[in-house]
């Protein structure tokens, strides 16, 4: 019989999609309770409107991506709890779809690929986009490693194409996801994708060739899409044309709307400020925070690892991988179109000399989602993201202040792109410990934890969030929704669900 009282640990993007399958899923019998330390619900998700103009700043995510498996699952809350409405959609054929930059050595390139003629001026213009399209030329012809466990990102593309890509391409784009070192992270649980082509065909280029028969879902997953598919055609078709998309009032919108989903609910309790600090496995679950008690028959962690280590800490590897600490910087300018290009922004790879606020990339925003502010067109809308992998060495308090972080993104956006407008609104923030970083073996390490879990909790413990598979809101929202629906749906008595099901599979 599947568990009848859940505690979810953790109210973050990952803990409310939980609690929310729980809710339309399980009989009205079952209690759900989720308990979140801070005072808010949403966890990196931040939307704000700042100022007497109400500009929207979001201090986190800003958009999500219409494909896969997560989005599906984010397009069928949407329209469940009646957002579809608020979905701002950015079309394929825009700017900030087709366009976007890096910084390197010391000038904004265009990426091939969105548009034909600015993307040929800049692979002729640009010896390191010439040689990186030689190396995927090349590429199907290099003998794979069959077998390999796992390798960093960097060594994987300078094995299988050449480093320049891997220094520069390679390194801008895992600036933007994960704020990280390319020289670190694991291949295998960042681009599994790539990862599997080479051990399946041999050539990253021939698995790209050959993708068709290279399902991306279990056959349980694919059948799942595409009945959110059929429930929700219009909303789907709209997005074979979509590149990005985010809601009116941002990202923080679809909280709100599932917080009050929750809230009406009669066997749901959501609680902030309730810091879970200990649990007790005994005959029930006791789960103790800093002001009460609460029983359980089944705990759902989506908490950092590092802050269940704390709970847990006879469980292998929790604290193995670091996060990050990233520093944001939202910019808004009185006047529009101040941008020298328009675009989805720019990332700058680690080998960019002189970049000594450590930037990891600027986003065009009031190019990438230029609608949600309530006088439209009338301003300029940046975020600068600065430190990441390289604040790794800085103590707490080392960290720029925000006065000290405003004029490092004034500066660099003076430098990169040649604005000396005085900002109408801007705001500064330090995400300390915001995006895990999945070291090299990541994947090894998650099947030793799944199994004890499995060991040392059986079916009374799964973990979920973006410290195992996937920092996405995408793949947090849709492990979450999995996770919920395989509990829920396990009438096998001797199965276990830990939510690292996929390590036994691949
Ligand atoms: C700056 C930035 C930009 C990003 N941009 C994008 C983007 O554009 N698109 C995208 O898809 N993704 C983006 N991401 C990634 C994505 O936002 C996150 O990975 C995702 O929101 C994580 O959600 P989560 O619920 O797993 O974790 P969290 O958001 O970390 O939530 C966990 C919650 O648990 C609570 N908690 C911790 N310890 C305890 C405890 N002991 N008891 C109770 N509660 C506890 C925390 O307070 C927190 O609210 C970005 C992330 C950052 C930081």
């Amino acid at each position: 019989m599947p568990p009848q009282n859940f505690v979810i640990l953790g109210g973050g993007i990952s803990g409310l999609t939980a609690a929310w399958y729980l809710a339309r899923n399980a009989p009205s019998s079952t209690k759900i309770t989720l308990l979140e330390a801070s005072d808010r619900f949403g966890g990196w998700i931040r939307s704000t409107r700042v100022g007497e103009e109400r500009i929207l700043f979001e201090q986190g995510p800003r958009t999500l991506r219409p494909s896969g498996l997560g989005a599906g699952v984010i397009l069928d809350m949407a329209a469940k709890l009646n957002l579809t409405g608020f979905i701002h959609a950015v079309g394929k054929s825009e700017p900030a779809a087709r366009n976007r930059y890096l910084y390197y050595p010391d000038h904004l390139v265009q990426l091939p690929g969105g548009n034909l003629l600015p993307g040929l001026k800049s692979v002729v213009q640009n010896k390191f986009i010439l040689s990186s399209l030689y190396s995927v030329l090349r590429e199907p012809f290099i003998k794979p490693f069959k077998n390999l466990d796992d390798e960093s990102i960097h060594n994987f593309i300078t094995r299988r194409f050449n480093s320049t890509l891997a220094d520069t391409l390679i390194s801008a784009l895992v600036h933007g996801i994960y704020a990280g070192d390319v020289r670190k992270l694991s291949i295998k649980s960042t681009f599994k994708r790539i990862f599997d082509m080479e051990q399946i065909y041999g050539s990253v280029i021939k698995g790209t060739i050959n993708s068709k028969n290279l399902p991306t879902l279990s056959q349980k997953d694919q059948s799942w899409l595409n009945s959110l598919c059929e429930e929700n055609k219009d909303l789907f078709a709209l997005m074979i044309t979509t590149s990005l998309y985010s809601f009116a009032n941002g990202i923080e919108q679809l909280v709100h709307a599932i917080v009050n989903d929750l809230e009406a609910r009669e066997n749901v309790t959501i609680k902030t400020s309730h810091h879970v600090k200990e649990l007790k496995f005994g005959k029930d679950i006791e789960v103790y925070t800093n002001d009460m008690s609460f029983n359980a028959d089944h705990i759902i962690s989506t908490i950092p690892s590092h802050e269940l280590a704390n709970l847990l800490p006879e469980l292998p590897y929790l604290t193995h991988n670091p996060s990050v600490t990233v520093a944001v910087v939202n910019i808004a300018y009185g006047r529009p179109n101040l941008l020298p290009v328009k675009g989805f922004g720019y990332l700058i790879p680690h080998i960019t000399p002189n970049n000594p606020y450590h930037v990891l990339g600027v986003v065009f925003d009031s190019d990438a989602m230029p609608h949600q502010d309530y006088k439209k067109d009338k301003y300029t809308k940046l975020t600068i993201m600065m430190g990441g992998h390289y604040y790794n060495d800085l103590s707490e308090n080392d960290y720029p202040n925000k006065d000290e972080l405003l004029s490092q993104a004034i500066e660099t956006i003076e430098k990169h792109l040649g604005i000396y407008s005085t900002p109408l609104q801007c705001m500064a923030q330090i995400h300390k410990k915001c995006i895990p970083q999945y070291y090299i073996g990541h994947y090894s390490r998650m099947r030793e934890l799944h199994y004890a879990i499995k060991k040392k909790y059986g079916k009374r413990l799964s973990v979920g969030g973006a410290s195992y598979f996937g920092v996405s809101i995408n793949d947090c929202v849709a492990n979450s929704a999995r996770l919920a629906l395989d509990l829920l749906g396990n009438d096998d008595e001797k199965a276990i669900i830990t939510g690292l099901e996929r390590v036994e599979v691949e």
